[in-house]
């Protein structure tokens, strides 16, 4: 006779996640399992059925348009970030907390942290080179109004 060793459940969740709902089958048969969570993932797991390694942890996105007052100040440009991870992956970077860029299209930029980190660096120095341009386009202005 054999037996099969059948771990205990864990008492607490890992660190950085909680016991979340999740909604496991399919709209006519389904029923709630609770999973460990990021803490940072804003999803609701329960809302509708999925297979178990299909759920998807997702942050709050951020994001911020571009206006133009040519076009009644209708966002001409819109990007939007947050992290992502797919525990089931084949892809240890999927598998991982990850970041996803995106805009209006269909194309989405996923970046490491450490690649998040440069886009920050770059976006910083963007804006430093915005204000610069601002401030010269507001002296100019100011010259012609003279
Ligand atoms: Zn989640």
């Amino acid at each position: 006779m054999s037996t099969l060793a059948t771990p205990e459940p864990p008492v607490a969740p890992a660190p950085g996640t909680r016991w979340a709902p999740a909604r496991v089958g399919t709209w006519s048969r389904s029923q709630i399992v609770y999973i460990e969570c990021p803490v940072w993932c804003t999803e609701d797991h329960a809302d509708s059925p999925s297979a178990l390694e299909d759920i998807t942890h997702y942050g709050e996105p951020e994001g911020m348009t571009v206006p133009s007052f040519l076009g009644d100040n209708d966002a001409h440009y819109s990007w939007w970030a947050r992290i992502e991870c797919d525990p089931a992956s084949d892809d240890e970077r999927m598998r991982a907390a990850h970041l996803i860029v995106g805009d209006d299209s269909t194309f989405e930029a996923r970046l490491t942290v450490n690649m998040a980190h440069e886009l920050a660096d770059g976006l910083v120095a963007f804006i430093a080179a915005v204000r610069g341009m601002a401030h010269v386009a507001r002296v100019a202005n100011e010259a012609d109004a003279d």
